[in-house]
């Protein structure tokens, strides 16, 4: 019984490789650096897995950025614009496609599926001259040969390449990104013989799109490609790899017919209907890699109820052809579980980063071949016990007052316009009136005074001293700007969600439980473990000090239940919609705390609800319906006099906007500025909108201060859309990650864009 990897981490356990390049960029090491230690992670890992006894390892998932944009490269596929001008693609053009140059911007990047991964989307017109100009994958694959390693190297499907991509700009509206597809494939059909004359015998050929709802033209494609592959791939086996989803019936169908492919790998964990289509008919004589650990969380494998499922796979495939894999690949798990040494043994033993999950794995392959290792499956039965009975787990309380949310409804009791007219009377805002949407630049001294205050180094009473200092600062700005809603600016929070995670119980933290989220930065996700509540008020200490250095009303500033969910390790023993009921209650509470100490206006961060959104259609409204019931549980006690304002962070909301309104938030803000055609067309298109919206008029992901006329310019394409008497003017998200001396003047000119306006009208 054979066991396979769908691909692994790249950072290494200890971000090893995001510093090499960050010094490699800095010009502070050489290339050479860069290339041993990216050639020493790599050995290490395919030892790790030989060792652990994986029949199939695979190469070519290193990646010194982006697995796609590897693929750009292999197929020469670079913009006119970085001045490539053929050879093997080396650092200087790779890196300049990925973070832009002096002269030139980055590609565009776009996350991968409904992951917190970031590709680099490719740009594709007709004129574009593919060649074979990237040797990554058959070097990969002799580097692991030398090592005595035999891999299965691991491309980017063709098809999920072209469909991911994008029409390079000025493209013809007609044009069809698949109809390069006979190009795109000469290149293939190059690197596999590349590989077969290197020795390959497995190719294993990434096409996630397979688990989207694709119109049978795109399904058509997969069959083209493939059976024009076929001659290029005979003598070899072929993987074609999916992930992430349930796969629907008719790609099902369109898969198993591929051509030339002799196996099929399938997300299990996720794709609880493909079971089903597998039972119902599965290919004679072909292989079935079964995704039965997970690759997108942390949590041990119920190593007995997987081995359940492999058993009645077995009978359906033949035991010979059954390969015991991950869901997906594990780039979207933490690294290795041995550098955890601040998480307890109990809740360690309940947990499997990426290094376990091998172990896992081969665990399984051996138990299905009867060689059962009994101490390893009777260990991990007891850890399974412990989850379900521990004390800490579960809260009874809580679920009972989680439960009883379900099915029922919450609002508001008054209407949007009522309340917003009992704000205003409390309020008495100017029209367009201006806001932040909650931090201000985090500096290099704020990091030092939280750090050491973590560290014990200075004491609880300095530590407040100076958060309380950069409060009083913050405030005192913001009123010489003469913004009319002021934040606090957020400078004890280290993130927006590990800062409440830190207060909430049923919460625990890694120290390198890192996930690659684009090129070299990674993120550390919380873990919801167990039941969520909330001991004692969070933020209510800092809002009613920072309302205390103002008469101008104070955002209370919280960070959502569904986001709060979306950005962590959730736990996968009860829907992740429970989960998220209990955050909401907890959030609640705080709310309700607010108002009672005179805070008037409470943001409650969604940043992430968009990016939540199931990748199957129609999964899609029943999470949008948990999703936003769950925020407006969050804020159904208030006053009417109390103002609710949301922020959404990304400009993708068109489809969702009807979701977004059944929120029933007050005010809104939502980045637009990279993109405020395209949010307005929805208003333009007669989508009625009665509350409170600020579309960002600036970006704050680049240092350029935007000119006063051109925000101004902004407020009047908005206020061609928008009722005047709605419309907020603010910056698209929280200034974090910008400078003073870049916040000060871009302020400046939105306040003054705003009293231009507001003059005119
Ligand atoms: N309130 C948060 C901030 O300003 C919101 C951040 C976000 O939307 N990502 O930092
Ligand atoms: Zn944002």
């Amino acid at each position: 019984m054979a066991s396979h990897i769908v691909g692994y981490p790249r950072m290494g356990p200890k971000r090893e490789l995001k510093f090499a390049l960050e010094s490699f960029w800095d010009g502070k090491s050489s290339a050479e650096d860069l290339q041993k230690v990216a050639a020493d992670l790599r050995s290490s890992i395919w030892k790790q897995m030989a060792g652990a006894g994986i029949k199939y390892i695979p190469s070519n998932t290193f990646s010194f950025y982006d697995q796609l944009l590897d693929a750009t490269a292999t197929l020469g596929a670079v913009p006119p614009r970085y001045g490539w001008t053929g050879g093997e693609i080396g650092f200087d053009t790779y890196f300049s496609m990925a973070r832009g140059n002096a002269t030139v911007p980055a590609m565009e990047m776009t996350k991968w599926f409904d992951t917190n991964y970031h590709f680099i989307v490719p740009e594709l017109g007709p004129d574009v001259n593919f060649t074979y100009a990237s040797h990554k994958a058959v070097d990969e694959y002799k580097e692991a040969k030398a090592l005595g390693v035999d891999t299965i190297p691991v491309l980017v499907g063709p098809v999920t390449y072209l469909l991911l991509s994008k029409p390079a700009k000025g493209v013809e509206k007609s044009f069809s990104l698949l109809s390069l597809l006979p190009k795109v494939l000469a290149v293939y059909k190059e690197v596999i013989a590349d590989l077969k004359a290197a020795g390959a015998s497995w190719i294993q050929f990434d096409e996630p799109t397979l688990v989207l709802d694709l119109e049978s033209h795109k399904l058509q494609a997969f069959t083209d490609a493939y059976a024009e592959l076929a001659p290029a791939l005979s003598d070899l086996n072929v993987l074609v790899e999916t992930y992430f989803a349930d796969i629907p019936a008719e790609a099902y169908k369109t898969l198993t017919s591929l051509n030339g492919v002799t196996a099929y790998g399938f997300d299990l964990v996720r794709g609880t209907h493909t079971l089903d289509l597998i039972k119902g008919g599965f290919p004679s004589g072909k292989y079935l890699f079964a995704g039965v650990v997970d690759g997108r969380n942390i949590w041990a494998n119920d190593l007995a109820a997987s081995l359940t499922t492999l058993q009645g796979l077995e009978g359906i495939v033949g035991k010979d052809k059954l390969v015991v894999s991950t869901s997906s690949s594990l780039l979207h798990t933490a690294v290795d579980l041995v550098n955890e040494t601040k998480l307890d043994d109990e809740i360690k033993s309940w947990l499997a980063f990426a290094a376990q999950k091998i172990v896992e794995v081969n665990a399984l392959a051996k138990a299905l071949s009867g060689n059962k290792d009994v101490a390893f499956f009777s260990a991990n039965a007891a850890a399974q016990a412990s989850r379900k009975s521990s004390p800490r787990v579960t809260n009874e309380a809580v679920q009972k007052a989680a439960a009883a949310l379900k099915g029922s409804d919450h609002r508001r009791a008054t209407n949007v316009s009522a309340r917003l007219d009992a704000q205003q009377k409390k309020l008495n805002l100017p029209i367009l009136p201006t806001t932040t949407i909650g931090s201000f630049p985090q500096t290099v001294e704020l990091r030092r005074v939280r750090r050491e205050f973590k560290a014990n180094k200075i004491s609880e009473e300095e530590y407040v001293k100076s958060i309380k200092e950069e409060i009083r600062k913050v405030v005192e700005l913001q009123e010489e700007l003469d913004i009319d809603v002021l934040v606090h600016g957020e400078p004890e929070r280290n993130d927006m969600v590990e800062y409440f995670g830190e207060q909430l119980s049923g919460f625990a933290f890694t120290v390198n439980g890192w996930v690659q989220s684009y090129g070299s930065r990674c993120v550390k996700p919380p873990i919801i473990y167990g039941d969520v509540s909330r001991p004692k008020p969070m933020t209510v200490f800092w809002s009613s000090l920072a309302q205390s250095f103002t008469k101008r009303p104070m955002k209370g500033m919280l960070t959502g239940p569904v986001t709060i969910l979306n950005w962590s390790f959730v736990r996968n023993d009860q829907p992740r919609s429970e989960t998220t009921y209990q955050i909401a209650l907890a959030i609640k509470d705080e709310v309700e705390d607010l108002e009672k100490a005179g805070i008037t206006v409470i943001q409650i961060d969604e940043a992430a609800l968009r990016e939540g959104l199931p990748l199957r259609k129609s999964e899609q409204a029943h999470y949008l319906d948990w999703a936003v019931h769950a925020f407006r549980i969050t804020n159904v006690g208030v006053q009417d006099t109390t103002q609710i304002h949301t922020h959404m962070c990304y400009s993708n909301f068109n489809d969702i906007i009807h979701s977004i309104i059944d929120m029933d938030a007050d005010v809104i803000t939502i980045e637009n500025s990279r993109s405020d055609e395209k949010l307005l067309s929805v208003f333009r298109e007669g989508v009625k909108y009665g509350a409170g919206i600020g579309p960002g008029v600036y970006d704050i992901h680049s240092p350029r201060i935007p000119p006063t006329e051109e925000i101004a310019d902004r407020i009047n394409k908005m206020l061609a859309v928008l009722e005047k008497n709605i419309l907020w003017v603010n910056p698209d998200c929280g200034l974090k990650t910008r400078k003073y001396t870049e916040v000060k003047p871009a302020l400046t000119n939105m306040v003054a864009a705003a009293k231009l306006i507001r003059n005119e009208l």
